[in-house]
């Protein structure tokens, strides 16, 4: 990084963002380009959890929980962001899943992500907004939330703080990689001593030769599916709620989908409702800023994704969220799907590679990328 002391980033999401603050915070002058007015992608679709409790133990446990430490200390720069250390609750409605919990909070890791079981009681004691049918809960102390559609515009505004050496540029859609430098669609090269590219879950477009010509992607032949692949989740946004969520809170179905409950007793899970297991639905719920709730999600792998968003996933969803609540939820007020992209079939936590000398790729942290963002981007420059 001697040269120019310039680093060029592609994508405005959440990791491009990232990758600027933490460039910005080494002193290096950064060049951001976004092909939208604003970004757009997974982002600012998510749950804005910054969760530790479900990660696996070992490097992605400790890269999760490194990004919680940094998220806190960029969010106190960016206020907007609106970081919370609210914690989170996984709610029991069965033995099985309370035996998973105990065996969770029983793991040598457990301290680290700040576990503790807790009774029906325990549970609407820490969260008394939960006042459903339920026989317990697992306390996960380390997770946060952050506000996904105000964290972007909130990290911009520190950057532009930074003074000149920090350029937004909108509009501009990365077309073309060389050695260190890119080229948009205007015609105009930017470089830098790095080029990071952030492109999200765009296989094609600027990456998509490398990205073919790596086989990098799971869907390739002779990958054996393992690489990179697309994931999409469908949300929703209920009008405000009266009363006050004190955490985060998750189902029961959550435990199938987390590695941290990968524990003996989870094969003794129930069945899932039939509608959640054809969607892969788990309930996680976060109560925003103004009120409202953010409901998901499902889990769609095989592609071409439906276009249009699915009505039964989405009152399985809503049903549960009452049961835990105990009491009718708001109108909602927004439906959405979102697509990120995950590494998959291998141990890498994400997926990083070079394109061209000085130009790296930087995708794939699947459902955990808002999460252990701050983390990623620090690997990078380290
Ligand atoms: C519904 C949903 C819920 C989720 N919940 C959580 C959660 O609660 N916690 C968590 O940790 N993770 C969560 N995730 C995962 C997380 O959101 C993603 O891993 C993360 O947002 C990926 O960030 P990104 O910057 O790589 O991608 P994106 O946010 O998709 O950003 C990529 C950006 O690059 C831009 N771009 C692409 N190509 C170009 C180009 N050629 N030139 C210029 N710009 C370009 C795009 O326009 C886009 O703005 C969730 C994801 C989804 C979809």
């Amino acid at each position: 990084m001697s040269e120019s002391g310039r680093v060029v980033i592609v994508g405005g999401g959440i990791l491009g963002t990232m990758h600027a603050v933490l460039a910005r915070r080494r002193g290096l002058a950064v060049t951001h380009l976004e092909r939208e007015p604003d970004g757009r992608g997974a982002s600012v679709r998510n749950f804005g959890l910054v969760w530790v409790s479900g990660r696996r133990a070992g490097p992605e446990l400790a890269l999760a929980l490194r990004a919680r430490e940094l998220w806190e200390s960029i969010a106190a720069d960016a206020p907007g962001a609106g970081f919370r250390p609210h914690g989170s609750l996984t709610v029991a409605s069965n033995e099985a899943e309370l035996a998973v919990m105990r065996e969770a909070a029983a793991l040598p890791d457990a301290k680290q992500r700040e576990f503790e079981v807790l009774s029906a009681a325990g549970v609407r004691e820490v969260n008394p907004a939960l006042q459903g049918d339920f026989l317990g809960g697992l306390w996960c102390r380390a997770d946060a939330i952050v506000e996904p559609r105000a964290a972007l515009p909130a990290l911009r505004a520190w950057l532009a703080a930074t003074g000149p050496g920090y350029e937004w540029l909108p509009g501009r859609e990365a077309v073309e990689v060389a050695a260190n430098a890119v080229r948009d669609q205007s015609g105009h090269w930017h470089r830098g001593d790095l080029v990071v590219l952030c492109t999200g879950a765009n296989f094609t477009g600027v990456a998509g030769p490398h990205l073919a010509a790596s086989g990098a992607l799971a869907g390739a032949p002779g990958a054996g599916g393992r690489g990179l692949r697309r994931v999409r989740l469908q949300m929703l946004q209920t009008l405000p709620f009266r009363g006050r969520l004190a955490t985060a809170v998750a189902d029961g179905d959550s435990l199938r989908y987390y590695p941290a409950f990968d524990v003996p007793a989870l094969p003794s899970l129930p069945p899932q409702a039939a509608v959640a297991a054809a969607s892969r639905a788990q309930l996680l719920l976060v109560q925003r800023l103004d009120g409202s709730l953010t409901i998901g999600d499902t889990h769609e792998y095989d592609e071409p994704f439906a276009f249009d968003v699915d009505e039964g996933a989405y009152r399985h969803l809503l049903d549960r969220a009452c049961a835990l609540l105990g009491t009718a939820l708001p109108p909602v007020q927004r439906r959405w799907a979102g697509v990120y992209s995950e590494v998959t079939g291998t141990p890498a936590l994400y997926h990083r590679s070079l394109v061209r000398p000085g130009v790296v790729l930087v995708t794939g942290p699947g459902g955990r990328g808002m999460t252990c963002s701050p983390a990623i981007a620090e690997e990078t420059f380290r």
